[in-house]
């Protein structure tokens, strides 16, 4: 029996993790794919206090080696739920079983799809979720990317140092990401915005080849790319606890600034979380909250 589960190896997880060793519970992290959560695929992490400049990797990295280094255990395995037994929880996993006093959900979210015909078939040949880990692909291509949160204004950013041109498609005029890096990408001279346009078609034999954006008067133009970065924001990964804790219309677990869930003893931490704000800075402070309430908890 773990004092504290925390599923989830993101931001918010591995900070849970620190919080709850520093207070001297034993902690396992289970975790379904890699340390880091969305973060590892930030190319260059600028609004960080004290950390800026150090890719999402490293920092992922280093939290994770702090966790570690504190005495947290980590199994890479994925949750596939929770029961509530009162006063223990068992978290289920492919295998094995599991069992804590008190459980902290910090499952951040996956990618959203563009939904566009053929988008799953080009995974790999063309489209990408991924700047950072598929950029090098396309070395001295032209790429599009889709989207206008910091994650497709970042993604264009560092494709415009890596790419022969960037398009930048977005369905608004208007950004939803960060002023100061919108207008780096104005700067750039092999970036070009498409705004008011949506990715309405995929031209591709075995790889893409090139994509149709509709813009809202309804022209039609065609973009020659060989790569589209799709980033069009995120899906909270929630779906498996939803019994136990109360989710919002999207699919964003219902909990306030305490992290507590309308189950005693499970919390959430996180970009999973109903919340204004999903950055770095307020995942990790999702995961101090949460691992401080789980210890009170554990401790009343
Ligand atoms: P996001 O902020 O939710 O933005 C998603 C973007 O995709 C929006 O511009 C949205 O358009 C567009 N979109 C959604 N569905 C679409 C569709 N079907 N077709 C075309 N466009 C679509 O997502 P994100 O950029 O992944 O960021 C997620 C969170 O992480 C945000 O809170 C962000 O600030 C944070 N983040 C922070 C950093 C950083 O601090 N360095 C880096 C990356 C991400 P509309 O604007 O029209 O809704």
């Amino acid at each position: 029996m773990t004092d504290i589960i925390i599923i989830g190896a993101g931001a918010a997880g591995l900070t849970a993790a620190i919080y709850a060793r520093r207070a001297a519970k034993s902690v396992l992290v289970l975790e379904a794919l890699s340390y880091g959560g969305q973060i590892i695929n930030t190319p260059a992490i600028e609004n960080y206090p004290v950390a800026a400049h150090i890719s999402g990797f490293d920092f992922a990295t280093k939290v994770y080696e702090q966790a570690k280094e504190l005495g947290a255990a980590f199994k890479f395995e994925k949750a596939l739920s929770i029961r509530d037994n009162g006063s223990s929880k068992t978290v289920v996993t492919a295998k094995g079983e599991y069992e804590a006093g008190a459980v902290i959900i910090a499952t951040g979210s996956k990618n959203r799809k563009l939904g566009v015909a053929g988008e799953d078939k080009l995974i790999g040949r063309g489209i990408s979720y991924c700047a950072t880990c598929d950029g090098a692909f396309f070395r001295k291509k032209n790429v599009a990317v889709v989207g206008g949160g910091n994650t497709a204004l970042e993604d264009a950013l560092y494709m415009a140092d890596i790419a022969e041109k960037v398009y930048l498609v977005h369905r608004r005029d208007a950004f939803r990401g960060e002023e100061g890096t919108v207008e780096r990408l104005r700067q750039r001279e092999n970036v070009e915005l498409v705004l008011d346009s949506r990715v309405t078609k995929l031209n591709a034999e075995k790889r893409l080849q090139s994509i149709e954006v509709t813009d809202k008067k309804g022209n039609v133009r065609t973009l020659d790319v060989s790569g589209l970065f799709v980033a069009v924001g995120r899906i909270p990964e929630n779906r498996d606890f939803g019994s136990l804790i109360e989710l919002d219309s999207a699919g964003y677990a219902i909990a306030s600034e305490d992290c507590r869930t309308k189950t005693p003893g499970i919390f959430v931490a996180g970009d999973n979380r109903v919340k204004e704000v999903r950055q770095l800075v307020t995942a990790t402070a999702d995961g101090a909250v949460a691992a401080t309430e789980a210890v009170k908890y554990l401790n009343s």
